[in-house]
């Protein structure tokens, strides 16, 4: 789990991937469409939600696609749209149309907590949306609506519904392990999706520290997850393609059912990091761990050429740190800024 040391005697490319000065790859671009949403979630945001960015802030779908056929043009395939909640950003399969009409992106994706899905399912797969993570972490109603605050977890389950029905799949399924709080549902939900064994992940990921949350204290290890899964279905480690995803995943031999896990402490990935994030306002995060990153807005508002936008992003990239160093211990530096304005 060491972090990964710069290649001796690499210098910047100007063309071709966007490789960092550790040579790693950078294939996969998050992109946070907003940072407003219609949940609370206890790890995720205060009850009475945060500062908004102003609408005049967040990137336009027309600058968004601009700078997504940038980052398409020098290597990256695949894209995903999170948020925030991207489901509430108005206009959002005209979005996705816009990005999967990108020549070389050969995936494109999005993480929602499926409340406002189910109705806009078929829109969003004729718009040429490929596949969805939810975010589901109980199964059990007025835990749901804890953990939420104010959540509807039939809505989130006609989500999961409506994507298969739209042909969206495969789906993977994100919960958050809080101790305390729900590690009491992670066998229910491998149970409740081993039916939807063909075409449904259930993913189990620790909870990160990010600026003023409480992660130190409820953080639950994944290999003590994985260990009380193992002794309860006997999972055995799966050789399933990952995608270039975070997720070790393992089978249930009973059911055929693939569990992931996904451990951005404990075990973490920054050795293999292929990814990069756009923030709803436009600055380019090219760690999660680090906010103070270029605007890319400010940039395209003052007239970029493509060119100038280009130099800037393979820059960042080239700069990008080793990884992060957001252990849980006292005192250590947590994840910086806002996830839903990072894009989680
Ligand atoms: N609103 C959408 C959703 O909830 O799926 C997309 C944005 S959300 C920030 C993306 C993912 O980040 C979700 O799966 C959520 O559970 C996860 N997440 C948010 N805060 C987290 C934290 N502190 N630690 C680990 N995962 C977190
Ligand atoms: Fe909203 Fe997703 Fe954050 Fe929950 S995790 S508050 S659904 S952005």
């Amino acid at each position: 789990m060491s972090l990964p040391l710069p290649v001796v005697g690499a210098v910047q490319p100007v063309d071709g991937a966007l490789v960092d000065r550790f040579g790693r790859r950078h294939t996969y671009l998050r992109v946070s469409v907003t940072d407003r949403c219609n949940y609370r979630c206890v790890y995720c945001m205060p009850k009475e939600g945060l500062d908004w960015l102003p609408r005049a802030d967040l990137l336009s779908f027309e600058e968004i696609e601009r700078i997504a056929a940038v980052f398409v043009r020098n290597g990256v395939t695949r894209i995903r749209l999170t948020g925030g909640e991207p489901t509430v950003r108005r206009g959002l399969p005209d979005l996705v149309k816009r990005l999967g009409a990108l020549p070389g992106l050969t995936d494109l994706a999005m993480t929602t907590n499926g409340h406002a899905f189910a109705p806009m399912a078929t829109r969003l797969a004729d718009a040429g949306l490929r596949r969805i993570n939810v975010s589901i972490d109980a199964l059990d109603p007025s835990l749901f609506s804890e953990l939420t605050r104010g959540g509807n977890v039939a809505k989130v389950l006609d989500a999961i519904a409506a994507a298969r029905a739209a042909g969206i799949v495969p789906i993977k399924l994100n919960c958050v392990v809080l101790r305390g709080r729900n590690e009491s549902e992670v066998a229910s939900l491998v149970e409740a999706f081993a039916p939807h064994a063909a075409d449904t992940v259930v993913r189990f990921i620790e909870y990160m520290p990010f600026d003023g949350n409480d992660a130190r204290r409820h953080h639950v290890p994944v290999a003590e997850i994985r260990e009380r899964l193992a002794q309860r279905f006997g999972l055995v480690p799966s050789d399933a393609p990952r995608h270039g995803g975070p997720a070790k995943l393992y089978t249930v031999p009973s059911t055929g059912q693939l569990v992931g896990f996904i451990s951005p402490i404990t075990e973490h990935f920054c050795e293999a990091c292929n990814r990069l994030r756009l923030s709803a306002d436009g600055h380019l995060r090219t760690c999660l761990s680090r906010d103070k990153m270029p605007s890319l807005r400010e940039g395209l508002r003052a007239g970029w050429t493509d060119a100038e936008l280009e130099t800037a992003l393979r820059g960042a990239v080239w700069n990008k740190v080793a990884g992060h160093e957001a252990h849980l211990v006292e005192g250590a530096r947590a994840f910086e800024g806002v996830m839903t304005r990072v894009g989680g």
